[in-house]
C-alpha cells in the first residue's frame, strides 16, 4: 500500500481555495471514489444543512469541532477511503496535523485549504505546520479590492477588534496585496 498524498491550498480571502478544493473533490466522484469532506464547526456562513455547492456538483461537508474527530468520522466510514478533504483548515487546532499526517499514512490522499496568514499579516499556526508537511502546496492570490490588481496575498479586516478566529465575509474583510495593506495600516 502507498502512502497518501498531502495537498495543501492556500491564500488570502476571496482567492477561490475552497473552489480548487471541490475540484479536487469532484475529480475523485468522477472515478466513483469515496470521499470525505470537512468543515470546522465554527463556520456557519453557509448553509445549515452544511452543502456547499459547486457547478453541478453538490457535496455535504461534515462540520467537527477537531481532528480527532475527523480520526473518528474516517474509522467509522466501514469502506476504503480514498481522499480526505478539509476546508477552512486555519480554524482547527495545531493537533489536527497529526492525524492529517496519520491518514495519509494508511494511504489516503488528504487535500486541505485554508487562509496561511491572519488579517495581522501573521502565520496560522496550523497552516505554517501544514505547509512543513505537505507533499504540494498550491498558494493562490485575489484581486486586491483597493488597486484592483491581481496580487492580493493578505486579508485585511476592515474594523481591527484582535480577534484573528473571528468569522465574516465582505462586510468584515477585503482581500489587499503587500502595497495596499501597508497604506492602509499607516493611514
Ligand atoms: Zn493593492
Amino acid at each position: 500500500m502507498a502512502f497518501g498524498k498531502l495537498t495543501l491550498i492556500v491564500g488570502p480571502m476571496y482567492s477561490g481555495k475552497t473552489t480548487e478544493l471541490l475540484n479536487f473533490a469532484e475529480i475523485y466522484e468522477i472515478g466513483r471514489k469515496n470521499i470525505l469532506l470537512f468543515k470546522p464547526r465554527i463556520d456557519e456562513r453557509y448553509s445549515k444543512e452544511h452543502i456547499v455547492t459547486h457547478k453541478l456538483f453538490k457535496v455535504v461537508a461534515t462540520p467537527v469541532a477537531s481532528g480527532e474527530e475527523i480520526l473518528k468520522h474516517y474509522q467509522d466510514f466501514g469502506k476504503r477511503v480514498d481522499a480526505v478533504f478539509v476546508d477552512e483548515v486555519h480554524f482547527f487546532e495545531p493537533s489536527i496535523c497529526k492525524v492529517l499526517k496519520e491518514i495519509t499514512q494508511r494511504g489516503t490522499d488528504v487535500y486541505c485549504a485554508g487562509l496561511d496568514m491572519n488579517y495581522l499579516w501573521q502565520p496560522f499556526e496550523t497552516t505554517a505546520l501544514l505547509l512543513a508537511l505537505a507533499d504540494e502546496v498550491i498558494k493562490k492570490k485575489a484581486v486586491c479590492e483597493l488597486c484592483g490588481e491581481y496580487k492580493a496575498t493578505l486579508s485585511f479586516k476592515k474594523e481591527s477588534n484582535g480577534n484573528i478566529f473571528d468569522v465574516g465575509g465582505k462586510e468584515k474583510y477585503i482581500a489587499v496585496c503587500k502595497d495596499c495593506y501597508n497604506k492602509v495600516c499607516n493611514h
